[in-house]
This record gives C-alpha cells, structure tokens and sequence, in this order.
C-alpha cells in the first residue's frame, strides 16, 4: 500500500466507525478502516471506510460536519479499489462498506462510490460483499446501479422523525430526502430483487440519544420500517459527543440504552411482537433494568405460565429465556416423542431454566419455587 493512500485511510477508516456493522463491532488497531462485525457464523473483517470525510453538511453530532477543523482528504476510486483489493488478496479483510461525507452534491458523491464498486467488480472481478451507502436524495438511476454492484446498501435515517432530525441535521430534509429515498429504495430494490432473484438487503441506522429522542418515538419508526417496508435491520449508533461539535457538551448516550433497543428490535423481528407490546415507563423509555420480554412477561400475569407441551409457536416465544431457536427445538422434540417430560429435559436443550422456570408448566407442573439443579 503506498504511504500517501496509507495516510489518507488513517483519516477515512476511523471517521467511518460511526456507521455501525452491530453491536459487536470492533476495530483492527493495524490497518486502519478494517473492523470486525457479527453475523450469523460468527465474525467478518470488513474494510469500512469513507471515500473522503469533507462534507457540506452539518449534522451536528458528526464528525466530519462542515463546521469542524479536521484535515479533509479523498480516496480516488482507483486507489480505494486497489487498497482494498490488496487487502483481499492478503485475506486481510471479507468484504467493502463504503461511504461518503458529501462532497459537491449528493450525486457527485454516491457517483465516486458506484465508480469505486465498479473497478473493483469489473476490473479486478471481485464477487463478494459489498455494502454501498446511498446519499440521501439520489435519483432513482444512481439506486438502480447501486443495486446491481452491491450485496447490501443502506441510508441512514439518523432520527425517528422530522422534528429530530431537524434538532441534529439542520440542512437535511427527513420527509422529502431522506425517507422518501429509504422508500424508493426499498421499492426499487424488492423489484430488482425478485427479477433477477438477488438477495440485497437494506438497512438504516438511528443515532440514539443526541437529543431528547424517546424510545417510544425510535419504536414508531421501528415498526413502520420493519412491518411495511421489510427493511432488512436497523442499527443504534449511541450518541458520543465529538470534541469541537456543537454537542459536545451533550451527555453521551449509554450503551445500556441502545442495547435495550436491541432487544426490543429482536422481539419486533423475530418473535411477533408489535411496538404496543413494548412496555414503556412513564417517560416514554424502555428500562434500563429490565430486559422488555421480562418486563412483557411480569406486565401480563393473565398470559402465563405457558405449557410447554401443548403452546403454540407464538405463546412460546413470548417465554423469557426462550428464543425463535430453542421454541424451533421445544416443537421438533413434540412432534419426534410426542411432549417434554420435564425442566431438565428442558435444560439439557440448552434453554435457561432460571429466567423461564417461573412462566412456564411442563405437563402441568410449575416448578418455578423449586431447587430444581
Ligand atoms: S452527511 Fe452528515 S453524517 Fe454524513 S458525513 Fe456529512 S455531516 Fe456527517
């Protein structure tokens, strides 16, 4: 890698952590803009990376806002193709995420990112991962190409409606720019998808806690992106406030907040939960002591305790300790011996009898009082 391109990711990888891949994601201290992030079989090194950190925006939680005092560089599409072909090629790294600050206009900015994924499909014929940001705004023939070089492409929508928005990004537009672009995407995309039976997912990400958003507002977006667009996931930045930024006096969002909001994102996707089903305290926010099944579960004693041997598939999964896995495994068991026998049978399944034994009978029997093991 040649010491100017070197130079420039020390700028443009570390300014790219604040798109998150999860919330187990951690940073390769070596290469600068190689981080690891969770997936179903484990972890993937990603190459995350900025084509170039100037921006004509000012979101003010960011750090890469006009406003602030920071070297701008850019990465040319060849050189970014080539830095990151180079890191393939030393098994450095599994895939691409590649974003912008915008520079010029959002065109000309998501214009550098397809001429980057371009080189690296058709020149160096690359056929793995590549996670494309769409700037907010883009026509629909910068969507339709973005699709067609990439495995996933996300927009942020940074807040859960215009008014928030408005309280961190002054100069964006949620309703006009920024939703009506995650729309047309997903439109756009669902066709491409079933025409030419691709599997592109869409993601989004909310930054959480850099104004007084609540957890009810965050969970009305939630459900409407989840429900009627099928948006494949959402992601929870926590506000940490930028030294220099307009917010930097703002507190810092806690990691307890955003994980909480992982679980409650859980229960919307995987277990048939809707956003009423969510119990919110008098402030609008979810407990931070509690996870929101448990809290589910202790707000609705007429519900429990659920049998285990004769509970359909959606009364299962509303046990606590119980997930889609382990209700998949409770059911293949019925139907191969007929019923479960017992809490420890029920244990050596992997399920944890110590947070589900007290909503749960099995044949009948609550055992939630007892010493069982
Ligand atoms: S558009 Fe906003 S969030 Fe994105 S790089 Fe520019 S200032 Fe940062």
């Amino acid at each position: 890698m040649l010491d100017s391109v070197y130079k420039k990711l020390q700028i443009l990888g570390p300014s790219a952590k604040y798109d998150t891949c999860g919330p187990k994601e951690g940073i390769d201290q070596k290469i600068p803009g190689v981080y690891f992030a969770k997936t179903g079989n484990g972890y993937c090194r990603l190459f995350k990376v900025l084509q170039t950190n100037s921006c004509i925006k000012h979101c003010r939680y960011c750090v890469n806002q006009a406003c602030m005092n920071t070297p701008r560089v850019v990465l040319s599409p060849d050189d970014m193709a080539r830095t990151f072909m180079e890191l393939i090629g030393k098994r450095l790294v599994d895939g691409l995420f590649l974003s912008s600050g915008i520079l010029g206009n959002s065109q000309t900015a998501m214009s550098k990112i397809l001429e980057t994924a371009t080189i690296i499909r058709q020149r160096y014929h690359y056929h793995g991962y590549i996670h494309l940001k769409i700037m907010p705004g883009v026509t629909d023939i910068y969507l339709e190409e973005a699709l067609k070089l990439s495995n996933r492409v996300s927009l942020n929508l940074e807040a859960p409606n215009s008014e928030r928005l408005k309280e961190i990004s002054p100069d964006k537009n949620y309703e006009n720019e920024v939703l009506k672009t995650v729309i047309r995407l997903n439109t756009i995309r669902q066709k491409y998808n079933l025409k030419y039976k691709r599997n592109i997912s869409q993601t989004t990400q909310f930054v959480v806690g850099a104004t007084r958003d609540s957890d009810a507002e965050i969970l009305d977006t939630m459900q409407l992106l989840y429900r009627q667009l099928k948006l494949t996931r959402i992601f929870y930045s926590s506000f940490s406030p930028v030294s220099g930024s307009p917010l930097q006096d703002v507190t810092a969002s806690t990691t307890k907040r955003g994980h909480r909001l992982y679980q409650a994102d859980f229960l919307l996707r995987f277990y048939g939960f809707q956003k009423n089903d969510i119990v919110l305290g008098k402030n609008k926010m979810l407990s931070l002591q509690k996870d929101p099944k448990l809290a589910f579960a202790e707000s609705h004693p007429e519900l429990y305790p659920i049998e285990i041997n004769t509970s359909p598939r959606n009364n299962l999964l509303k046990i606590p300790g119980i997930g889609p896995d382990n209700v998949d495994k409770i059911i293949q068991r019925r139907i191969k011996y007929g019923k479960i026998n017992s809490h420890f049978e029920l244990k050596k399944m992997g399920i944890s009898i110590r947070r589900a034994s007290q909503f749960i009978t099995v044949n009948g029997k609550y055992e939630a009082q007892l010493n069982l093991f």
